[in-house]
């Protein structure tokens, strides 16, 4: 068998590689397992372009938001179902934050995100004495939707295998490299945290980070916001919302955890007093480099080889720029990617 691309992993990585590559006409054959967890199957979706710790702009965030418009757009044209759904953030302030926020949206230059106003509102159920500050152009993006339609696509056209990809099996001639009888003009691998396995790429320096959320289903309290307070708890259904997300970077493994349920639970009761139950947690990667950014482009020693990777905890914006920025090298597009993702940071 011939193919251009060989894909290993079916996250968000994978899968938006997977689009901007078919829409070149490349034939993509893709291995991924599905009995692997996925930080993508966990993620809640969010797009914020605002670090609320600094009140700066999401690093690059001018460029990866009409991208993501732009790629999300053509999914949703493709399958016929909306992949993202525009929700304004309110972010509930601190006593004293409504002139950081002011001063900052000024100086940061936010305003094309935020409403520099800081705005007294009463939200029923929640407890929001100092003001609420706006975030637009964010929301959430409907990851697994994305996936599974994209998957669907792959396997009706017999190019997805659901297996362990075994980089013993790999090998490489000057043009193409070879797996069990399959030969490639290129293999890109988008494993997400299990990139740290991958012998091909071991000089990476990555710094992954542990997360988990809760699905909660409320009493009362709806909403067609996302509620943002050192947390963000994000309406998926009619009372069902995605509480999230803890940040820990020495337990890496995928098991849900009383501490980080407690955790949450918490900083939700400091500012929401409706009741809710939990009907669901998971636990799960984030695939972050050591500098947390995207880690992209072709082996310097085996340009057959690719990788892209390191979206953190912000793949709903950067896949989309970072997917289709591969693609255009690959295609010859573009020279060089952006100067902070390249691969030879790490290969000097
Ligand atoms: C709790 C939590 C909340 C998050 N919330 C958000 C959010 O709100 N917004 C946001 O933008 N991001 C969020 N993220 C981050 C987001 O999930 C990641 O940036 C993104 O999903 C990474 O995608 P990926 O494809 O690189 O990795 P993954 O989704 O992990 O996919 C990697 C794939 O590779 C496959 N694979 C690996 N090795 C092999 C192999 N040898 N053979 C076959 N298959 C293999 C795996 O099966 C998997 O399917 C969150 C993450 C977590 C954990």
């Amino acid at each position: 068998m011939r193919v251009d691309y060989i894909i290993v992993g079916q996250g968000l990585a994978g899968s938006l590689l997977y689009w901007e590559l078919q829409k070149r006409n490349a034939d993509v054959l893709v291995f991924d397992n599905l009995q692997f967890s996925k930080a993508s199957d966990v993620a809640a979706g969010l797009v914020n372009p605002v670090v609320f710790r600094r009140m700066t702009k999401t690093w690059l965030i001018d460029e990866l938001y009409p991208q993501l418009l732009k790629t999300y757009d053509e999914l949703k044209k493709e399958f016929g179902i909306p992949l993202f759904y525009p929700l304004t953030i309110k972010k509930v302030l601190g006593e004293g934050e409504a002139l950081f926020w002011k001063r900052k949206s000024i100086e940061n230059e936010l305003k094309e995100y935020i409403n520099p106003t800081p705005v007294i509102e009463k939200l029923e159920y929640i407890y929001s004495p100092f003001g609420i500050g706006e975030v637009e152009k964010s929301g959430r993006i409907h990851i697994r939707e994305l996936i599974s339609k994209l998957r669907e696509k792959l396997i009706k056209t017999d190019r997805f295998r659901d297996e362990v990809f075994d980089y013993d099996k790999l090998s490489f001639d000057d043009e193409h490299v070879n797996y069990k009888g399959i030969s490639a003009k290129k293999i890109i691998f988008c494993e997400g945290h299990r990139a740290s396995e991958n012998p091909f790429f071991g000089e990476i320096h990555f710094k992954h980070t542990k997360g988990e959320v809760l699905r909660i289903k409320t009493e009362n309290y709806q909403s067609s916001f996302i509620l943002n307070k050192a947390l963000f708890l994000m309406p998926e259904e009619k009372h069902f919302f995605r509480l999230g997300a803890t940040y820990n970077w020495d337990d890496l493994t995928d098991t849900a955890t009383n501490k980080a349920k407690e955790e949450l639970q918490q900083k939700l009761s400091k500012i929401f007093n409706d009741k809710y139950e939990i009907v669901d947690q998971k636990a799960g990667i984030r695939p972050t480099t050591h500098d947390r950014r995207p880690v992209v482009g072709l082996h310097p020693n085996k340009p057959q080889t690719g990788i892209l990777n390191g979206l953190g905890s912000k793949g709903t914006m950067l896949g989309p720029y970072f997917a289709k920025q591969f693609a255009k090298l690959l295609y010859g597009e573009i020279n060089e990617l952006h100067p902070e993702v390249r691969l030879e940071r790490y290969f000097r």
